[in-house]
């Protein structure tokens, strides 16, 4: 068997990269003109593989690549990442070394963590870059940007006490929107303040090289709120839409994940019969019962359970009884010609939204779900390989 082979043997993701530079051409193009591109990767690039997806996006004249983790910054340049990394996430003073190692820009939103790691960087020699972050609505992390004006005073000199620290380099300011998808009200305002957090500062004397605020929905919504440089998630995956909206939903933006599944067995089970753990299905008729191998240890949510339909020779096939850790089983009664050995599609650009409608999440979730044991294999260049 050839790594292509064993890698389709069982359950596996197919990540069309052809559709996701199809993606980073088409946003790019949404951003107002001079506007820095950056794509986000974190998650192992909300489960496409987080080094194929910053390789094309390399290729494809991103800006700047975006992690949650310093680890998952490393990855990046052990595999010949070169571009710009912001790590989004707070990281531990302890980190310090690894982010001067791999040369990666860190998010800072208070001054303990920045006083930290500039003492650690002053020990080893080295300045790291940060990208000071401003908390305008979402009360994650941040500087927390106060309503009055002593408020905005005292933060700002704060943040330029940071900004001034001998080990730290500051040459980004951003925040977050909490609601883009919806309330223009409350991300105006979130806007509002990371320009004016950026005017106190500006009075300090203190400037930013690269100032930015929207992520996907942001982006598309928001003109204003481009500012310097786009944050692109979910959108780069092929997805307009969070859950509330159809953002964006006139792009021809193209999904970028499969997930497949090659059927173990087909077997003819007589009317009566309950359907796996717990007995929760009965089969009304004769029926023939396609066994999948994939479960929710492989990223098939459990609550899908007598919940979903798979696609197996394009027909819709209801899923029956519980979703196991290593199976599924799915009903091809009215599917002519099924044997083991076929190929039953459980997630596409169709069925993602479904499985995150029917389990009261959002896709970001769902495409995070295919797991470790299910490998991924890339369309490039119109060719699968491993
Ligand atoms: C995850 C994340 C993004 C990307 O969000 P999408 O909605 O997927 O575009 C952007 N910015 C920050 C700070 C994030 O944490």
């Amino acid at each position: 068997m050839n790594d292509l082979q064993l890698a389709t043997s069982r359950t596996w993701a197919e990540i069309n990269l052809d559709e996701l530079e199809h993606n980073i051409n088409i946003l790019r193009r949404q951003l107002t003109p001079g506007t820095k591109f950056l794509g986000v990767v974190k998650a192992n690039a909300y489960g496409h593989g987080m080094i194929e997806c910053a390789r094309k996006l390399q290729a494809s004249g991103a800006d700047w690549l975006a992690v949650a983790t310093v680890p998952e910054g490393a990855e990046l340049r052990r595999n010949g990442i070169t571009l710009p990394i912001l790590c989004l996430g707070q990281t531990m003073p302890e980190f310090c070394g690894m982010i001067s190692d791999y040369d990666i820009t860190q998010a800072v939103g208070d001054i303990d963590n920045g006083r930290k790691l500039s003492d650690i960087a002053q020990t080893i020699g080295k300045k790291i870059n940060i990208h000071v972050k401003i908390d305008t609505g979402m009360s994650r992390t941040g500087f927390y940007w106060p309503s009055d004006d002593a408020g905005k005073n005292r933060t700002a000199r704060e943040i330029n006490e940071l900004c001034g620290l001998p080990g730290l380099n500051a040459e980004g300011i951003f925040t977050h929107f909490a609601i883009a998808d919806d309330d223009p009200e409350f991300t105006r305002s979130q806007l509002a303040k990371i320009l004016e957090a950026k005017e106190y500062l500006r009075r300090l004397g203190r400037t930013f090289a690269v100032t930015h605020a929207a992520a996907s929905v942001g982006v598309l919504n928001y003109p204003a709120a481009h500012l310097d440089m786009g944050r692109f998630g979910l959108v780069l995956y092929g997805y307009a839409s969070t859950d509330n909206g159809n953002e964006g939903s006139t792009l021809d933006l193209h999904p970028v994940m499969t997930v497949k599944s090659r059927i173990t067995a087909v077997r003819k089970l007589p009317a009566g019969t309950t359907i796996s753990y717990g007995r929760t299905y009965t089969l009304k008729r004769d029926s023939l019962v396609a066994v999948l191998p994939m479960g929710y240890a492989d990223g098939l949510p459990r609550t899908l359970s007598n919940n979903f339909s798979v696609k197996i020779h394009d027909t819709l096939c209801p899923v029956l009884g519980r979703v196991c850790m290593d199976m599924t089983m799915a009903d091809v009664t009215d599917v002519s010609g099924v044997k083991a050995g076929d190929v039953a599609t459980i997630f596409d650009g169709e069925l993602i939204p479904i499985a995150a409608k029917n389990t009261g999440t959002i896709i970001h979730e769902i495409v995070c779900k295919p797991s470790q044991r299910v490998p991924r294999v890339f369309i490039d260049g119109g060719k699968l390989r491993a």
